[in-house]
């Protein structure tokens, strides 16, 4: 595998330097608590950028999403309860069940309409910058699992769906989204397996909820899943883009793509056995950014604050080609010592997760089963 250290800036025609969007009103407590998104994330990142002196420019507020415009997507009656839910504070037994919002999954919580619709605004305003020939990273979007009219997996709306919309308001033929959450993208496969523009590829965890995305499912032709067995190293991610991600991409010719990059495929997450290192991550994402003029990389899960900051703050620097310090400064140190998560031990915790940005390789045989993967996904129809 390449040395990132050593990579500069993705090799594509890029017209302008990489843009970051974000708000802050992802600082404030959200999901209540005990819920796994009830940890300090993307801020985490956005502090190691910032600590780092990686973000002087290119950074853009992420507008709130109209009502209007989510009904673009969602169902007028669901963005009216989340919006009632927000205002009230109340959701009545029988949203409960027909919206599967105020549930234990997907609770109601202060601000949770604003939060939800800045997702969406901020992958809108993602899409139109990277439009314009060059890389937008929100890592805030990514709520990949939301449904036209109910939420589901923590995703109340789908951000994602809507930087895909904005490309196909924009006219453009050839889109092509990859997830790389340990989860199943399903919300973003259920909203576009009929439409012949867009082409949707996810690699997940085998057996993890949803529990959609089989190998062999490829709706109406225009979806592919790779799902992994447990314990996916970072030699067996390299195999998989070089034998199957990068070619089917590169064969859509693709005038924007759309990357879902959830942090839970990493070592260390509590919700997968996913083990990638965060340079493995890195460097698919490079890679696949290098595949289309246009180019929209969001977050996703990701439930150990310590490898999701360090991942999606690295990542930002591979899209930048900064170079990662082998030592954090002691603030940055001790910002990470103060982050907690009921979900993590405290020795589970390791010492490079509180020092260091990179994490070291974790190297490993490729398996017979991740071959017949690449070959089944590779098969022509
Ligand atoms: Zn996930």
């Amino acid at each position: 595998m390449q040395n990132l250290k050593n990579v500069a800036r993705p090799p594509s025609s890029h017209k302008t330097p990489p843009l970051f969007v974000h708000a802050e009103v992802y600082r404030r407590a959200a999901y209540g608590q005990n819920h796994p998104l009830a940890i300090a994330r993307v801020e985490t990142a956005v502090d190691l950028c910032a600590g780092l002196g990686w973000l002087k420019d290119g950074f853009h507020a992420s507008p709130v999403a109209s009502r209007e415009q989510l009904t673009v997507f969602h169902a007028p009656d669901y963005v009216e309860a989340l919006y009632q839910a927000e205002t009230t504070g109340l959701t009545p037994a029988a949203h409960r069940r027909l919206y599967n919002i105020g549930t234990r999954e997907n609770p109601v919580f202060p601000g949770i309409f604003e939060r939800a619709s800045t997702s969406v605004g901020g992958s809108v305003l993602a899409a139109n910058l990277a439009l314009e020939g060059g890389i937008a990273y929100h890592p805030a979007g990514g709520t990949h699992h939301g449904q036209r009219a109910r939420a589901s997996g923590f995703c109340y709306f789908n951000d994602p769906v809507f930087a895909i919309l904005t490309c196909l308001e924009k006219g453009l033929e050839r889109i092509v989204y990859v997830d790389l959450d340990a989860h199943h993208g399903d919300g973003v496969e259920d909203a576009f397996f009929d439409n012949e523009r867009v082409f949707t590829l996810s690699v997940h965890e085998a057996g993890r909820w949803p529990g959609t995305g089989l190998l062999h499912d490829r709706r109406l032709g225009r979806a592919r899943n790779l799902p992994v067995p447990r314990h996916l190293n970072d030699h067996e991610l390299d195999y998989l883009m070089r034998a199957a991600i990068l070619p089917l991409v590169q064969a859509q010719r693709p005038q924007a793509l759309v990357i879902t990059c959830g942090a839970d495929n990493l070592a260390g997450d509590p919700l997968s056995t996913m083990a990638l290192s965060n340079g493995a991550l890195w460097q698919a994402v490079t890679q696949l950014a290098a595949c289309a003029p246009a180019v929209v990389v969001l977050g996703g899960g990701g439930y150990n604050p310590w490898t999701l900051g360090r991942a999606w703050a690295g990542l930002w620097a591979a899209l930048n080609g900064y170079q990662v310090p082998d030592l954090l400064p002691p603030a940055l140190t001790d910002m990470l010592k103060g982050l907690t998560c009921d979900l993590v031990e405290a020795d589970e915790i390791r010492p490079e997760w509180l020092t260091t940005l990179r994490d070291q390789p974790n190297v490993g045989p490729v398996r017979a089963e991740i071959r017949t993967i690449a070959e089944a996904v590779m098969r022509k129809a």
